[in-house]
């Protein structure tokens, strides 16, 4: 992964997943490490919009979950649920689609960096609310000085990596 300081505005290291998602071999290894570390009576994937969607889509088709897209707003035809939260760098909010998680379903939230917490905890309500059962928070970086381990005390927190 490759660091871009003051992105998306000055102060903040960004780091980018996108050298990860173009390289063959190293695509499949990320998403087997993911797999390796998913609960095994899970059935769905919540996948974090957008590179959680990458992800997601992934281990679905390789492991037969099914993908439930976590979206910011203004994305989603018909919005089950929606959660506001604040980031690093600002406001925002995921929504959780209609129909898409049953009660009593066993679902992991996916994304690809952990940094404060605040998305995983808004997916982890999403699901929660809708009826779901969070059976962990699976991620390829944590950075670990934001505190998002913390924020999602309790919870199964998984990162393949740690900065
Ligand atoms: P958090 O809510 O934990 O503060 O931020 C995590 C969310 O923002 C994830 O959806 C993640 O994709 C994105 N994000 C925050 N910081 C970074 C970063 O440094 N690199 C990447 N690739 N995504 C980040």
């Amino acid at each position: 992964m490759r660091e871009v300081p003051d992105f998306p505005q000055p102060g903040v290291v960004f780091r980018d997943f996108t050298p990860v998602l173009a390289d063959p071999d190293a695509l499949r290894a990320v998403v087997d490490a993911l797999q390796d570390k998913i609960d095994d009576s899970t059935q769905v994937i919540a996948a974090i919009e957008s590179r959680g969607f990458l992800l997601g889509a992934a281990l679905g088709y390789g492991w037969r979950y099914g993908v439930v897209p976590l979206r910011k707003p203004g994305k989603l035809p018909v919005v089950a649920d929606s959660v506001s939260y604040a980031l690093e760098y600002g406001e925002a909010s995921l929504e959780l689609p209609a129909d898409a998680i049953q009660p009593g379903q066993r679902v992991v939230v996916v994304d690809d960096v952990l940094a404060t917490g605040g998305t995983a905890e808004a997916a982890c309500t999403l699901v929660e609310r809708a009826g779901g059962i969070v059976t962990g928070v699976s991620v390829v970086l944590e950075i670990q000085a934001l505190g998002g381990r913390t924020r999602l005390a309790g919870r199964d927190v998984q990162a393949l990596m740690t900065v």
